[in-house]
């Protein structure tokens, strides 16, 4: 049995877990939550992300250790990777953590991406402001998710007292991108270098969280969002899968952001691709063969957000496939999930558009 240990215990290293046990793995999570909703599937190990007892055991006890969330204290990384393997590696986590690092990892590997600027006071602000021009956005450059730690600056009324609004933490603005679409790639790099890549998913967010993602066949950019993750993944000597969000832009797309784990965009791979993300990221940190990526049908998956209906009102719906996290309803909180898998793209469509209206209508 191999012996994997998640910083992390939520859904993402639930369902790591969930493709792991057939392959023989066994799966600890270190998580501070008493509901940590990956605690049916492996060993809950609750304690503080930096707990000194709990970090021994899995350095001791464990053949490989990897993430399911980025803001892991760096001593903590620093002092697991002295004693058992970790991925993905120190560098990676240090640098998708920081908006700041990863738009200048960005532009130092001719990357496209939209100006920005390091803002650490109202001072700072006002004077990228003056330079970049408005709109914008204030962001911060660490911690933020689901549209979280975020500021829209449309006019100099929202600028006036901006920095203070988001903490007064360091904060990165950035031009606002009048993007055509959003799209993500997920990408997968072996101990041994092979490169795997999904293909690109069509995302839509609401109130900055992600709703829906629809995977593409023969997407116009796939190849290039393709070198582009794969600038990335050898740059940092990654290894694992790593999501990847870009804008669509005009004749081409512009980086938005890295996560250097398994991703939201990427769920639909568990119907929808030969092998799924979680299956491809644990062979990669396991240094066996990657999988296929090939598509299997057309998918998409909508993410459940506050509420999980019930199984029977699902389950009438065509093509479904339910994934209920298990986890305590609260509005903006990601509880489930469901693919949808599809012979044909207009039986894919019908799919989205019945499953969206079950959504809505729970609200
Ligand atoms: P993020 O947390 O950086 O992924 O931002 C969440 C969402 O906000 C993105 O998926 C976009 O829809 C929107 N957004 C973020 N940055 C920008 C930008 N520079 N220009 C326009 N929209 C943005």
């Amino acid at each position: 049995m191999m012996k994997v240990g998640v910083i992390g215990g939520g859904q993402l290293g639930r369902m790591l877990a969930l493709a792991g046990t057939p392959l023989g793995m066994e799966f600890s999570f270190l998580d501070p939550a008493d509901d940590a909703c990956a605690a049916p599937v492996g060993k809950h190990l609750h304690a503080a992300y930096d707990a000194q007892a709990e970090l021994q055991q899995l350095a001791q006890s464990m053949d490989v250790v990897t993430f399911e969330f980025e803001n892991v204290p760096a001593e903590a990384v620093a002092y697991l990777a002295q004693h058992v393997p970790v991925f993905p590696n120190a560098e990676s986590l240090r640098v998708a953590r920081d908006r700041l690092n990863e738009k200048s990892m960005f532009r130092e590997l001719d990357i496209p991406v939209t100006a920005f600027a390091n803002v650490e006071s109202q001072q700072q602000l006002d004077e990228a402001v003056a330079t970049m021009g408005l709109p914008a956005i204030l962001k911060t450059r660490t911690l933020g998710y689901d549209g979280k730690g975020q500021k829209v600056l449309r006019s100099t009324d929202d600028v006036a007292g901006a920095h203070a609004e988001l903490g007064g933490v360091p904060c990165l603005l950035e031009g606002f991108v009048n993007f055509t679409g959003e799209v993500s790639v997920i990408a997968v790099r072996g101990r041994d270098g092979e490169i795997a890549c999904y293909p690109l998913a069509h995302n839509t967010h609401k109130d900055g969280i992600l709703e829906l993602s629809v995977a593409s066949d023969n997407h116009p950019q796939q190849a290039l969002a393709e070198d582009y993750a794969r600038r990335v993944l050898e740059k940092l000597d990654y290894v694992g899968a790593l999501g990847f969000e870009f804008f669509e832009v005009d004749g081409g797309l512009m980086a938005n952001e890295i996560a250097p784990r398994v991703h939201n965009s990427g769920h639909w791979t568990i119907e929808g691709a030969e092998c799924s993300q979680f299956e491809n990221h644990l062979r990669a940190i396991a240094g066996l063969p990657l999988g296929s990526t090939a598509l299997v049908g057309r998918s998409a998956m909508v993410n459940c957000i506050g509420r999980m209906p019930a199984n029977a009102q699902v389950m009438p719906l065509a093509d479904v496939h339910v994934h209920n996290y298990g986890k305590a309803e609260k509005p903006g909180r990601k509880v489930g999930h469901i693919t949808l898998r599809s012979q044909t793209e207009e039986r894919l469509r019908q799919a989205i558009e019945s499953t969206r209206r079950l959504l809505s209508g729970l609200e």
